[in-house]
């Protein structure tokens, strides 16, 4: 797999058709419903990881301009357009907001796919789910209600669930309209104003949406977006007084940092982090189903998925016979292509830090003392593609085995019976995701309740909720849910009213 990726005729035609966002001189931000300029008139540079072409900068918003959005957002939390809002009118406007998606979902994904190099399939496949996890949460304001607790004849005593104020959200690259619904969508159906700092790289899908949002009924400054650095712009609205909540998605280094700077100010925190997934094939799995969703696990999006099944335990007698499909597998359909042509399921990585460190995880395996049983390298010569690259050889204290690398690349090991494959399972500090193929269901039980993961998928990889199921890590994976009645709870908060009669 070293052959050198050239862009086929289909998707330089696909290229040359791009929404004309991608290539506008300089983007804006959204702030009280009007489009800005950072104060600082500084902007970021955005590049096309396929063709390492430069594309739209975004403004280098910094603490001046979180300030001017989450006052924004406050004057619309209390603005009477929002806060005296009807429920249903609340729920009209999230279906509304599922509609708008549902018809620039195609746009949106190519502004994905460019911006950060997921194959067209997979941005499509994040908008799907964007528009109905838009509608899942539609339907909770009208039912999001307290209770009326009992009492004597002298006293009445209920609950309200009331919005918590200004919701900061900051998410990573990888999955920029992936990310965003679970937090957006109920963060809106319980009444909160929001303000998006979206990952620096990877922007333009959301300077886009903001605009299509600006096309719905939303009352200006219930949704405003500022771009910017982590270090800046990041860094400023998790210490911002005027901001209840911090909704984050990102590595677990700079979580912990976030839930530090969030002390200070008793800011609620839900983290979404990172992960190294184990994927668990038993010798009674179907074999050729295992192999598929195996090599999705550790390749999808190149890798580049928190829930990525980046550790690999096959059943110590099936080691030959499944390493032999996997590595078919790999060869017919996950070879690197450019992210806009139909059927590419592994792009590019998505920037050149993240180029530099995937490559470099590769120097580290070998310095410990793995072996690469295939790829290991640069895939072409331009782009920032990485060669799908398995290793064995492992050992589990090695840093490949225990680190995140986010890449292409998995680390497989062998395990001899279910006690073992849970114990190698769980020996990490993560706990986002596992997937577990086997046919037998006292198997799968077994797992699925041993396994230290806040997800677990028998028999498939990588299926995520439209918002009905909750998603969260365990251990270092993360601090609290999204999705379901869990991921709308944490945009609320409980009102104890006592009257007496
Ligand atoms: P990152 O932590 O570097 O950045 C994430 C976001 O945080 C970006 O918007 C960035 O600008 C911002 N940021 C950086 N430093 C900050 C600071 N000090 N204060 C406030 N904001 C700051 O992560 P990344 O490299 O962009 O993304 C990859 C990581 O995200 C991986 O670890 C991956 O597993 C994780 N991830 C987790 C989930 C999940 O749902 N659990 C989903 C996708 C990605």
């Amino acid at each position: 797999m070293t052959a050198s990726v050239s862009l086929p005729p289909v998707a330089e035609a696909a290229r040359r058709a791009l929404p004309a966002f991608v290539r506008a001189r300089e983007q804006m931000m959204w702030i009280g419903g009007r489009q800005v300029a950072a104060a600082s008139g500084r902007t970021l540079p955005n590049t096309d990881p396929a063709t390492e072409e430069a594309l739209a900068g975004v403004p280098r918003g910094e603490a001046a301009d979180v300030d001017a959005a989450v006052r924004a957002a406050r004057a619309a939390f209390t603005d009477p357009a929002w806060a005296g809002m009807s429920p249903d009118r609340r729920g009209r406007i999230l279906n509304r907001i599922a509609d708008v998606i549902e018809k620039h979902a195609d746009e949106l994904a190519t502004i994905d796919s460019v911006n950060m190099g997921a194959p067209h399939r997979v941005t499509t496949h994040m908008l799907a789910e964007a528009s109905e996890t838009f509608r899942y949460y539609a339907g909770w304001p009208t039912k999001l209600s307290g209770v009326a607790v009992p009492a004597g004849n002298d006293h009445m005593l209920y609950t309200r669930k009331e919005p918590l104020g200004v919701v900061g959200v900051i998410w990573a690259w990888n999955g920029p309209m992936g990310q965003l619904p679970g937090k957006l969508a109920p963060a809106l159906a319980a009444g909160n104003t929001v303000v998006l700092k979206p990952a620096e790289t990877a922007s333009l899908s959301t300077l886009r949406l903001a605009e299509l949002l600006a096309t719905t009924d939303l009352p200006a400054g219930v949704v405003n977006v500022v771009t910017g650095l982590g270090s800046e712009a990041g860094q400023a609205l998790v210490g911002h007084p005027g901001v209840a909540k911090i909704a984050f998605t990102g590595s677990t280094a700079t979580g912990k940092a976030v839930q530090r700077l969030a002390t200070d100010t008793l800011k609620r925190v839900t983290l979404e982090l990172g992960g190294k997934s184990p994927s668990v094939v038993f010798a009674d799995a179907d074999l050729d189903a295992a192999a598929r969703g195996v090599a999705a696990g550790f390749l999808g999006n190149a890798g580049q998925a928190c829930v990525a099944g980046s550790r690999v335990f096959v059943e110590e007698g099936i080691r030959e016979e499944f390493v032999q499909k996997l590595l078919k597998t790999m060869e017919a359909a996950f070879t690197p292509g450019d992210p806009l042509t139909p059927g590419t399921l592994v792009g590019p990585v998505s920037n050149k830090a993240q180029f530099d460190r995937v490559s470099s995880y590769l120097d580290i395996a070998r310095q410990e003392g793995a072996n690469v049983v295939t790829g290991g390298g640069r895939f072409g010569d331009h782009g920032y593609f990485i060669a799908p690259t398995l290793l064995d050889n492992v050992r589990p204290g090695m840093r490949v085995v225990r680190e995140e690398i986010f890449g292409p690349v998995g680390v497989l090991s062998t395990f001899t019976d279910l006690d073992d494959a849970i114990a190698q399972a769980n020996d990490t500090d993560y706990g986002l995701a596992a997937s577990v193929w086997t046919t037998n269901l006292t198997t799968a039980h077994r797992m699925a309740a041993a396994i230290e993961a806040g997800t677990v998928w028998v028999n498939s990889w990588g299926q995520m909720s439209t918002g009905n199921l909750p998603f969260g890590g365990y251990k270092q994976s993360g601090l609290g849910y999204e999705g379901g009645l869990e991921g709308l709870d944490a945009y609320t908060q409980a009102k104890a009213v006592r009257i007496t009669l």
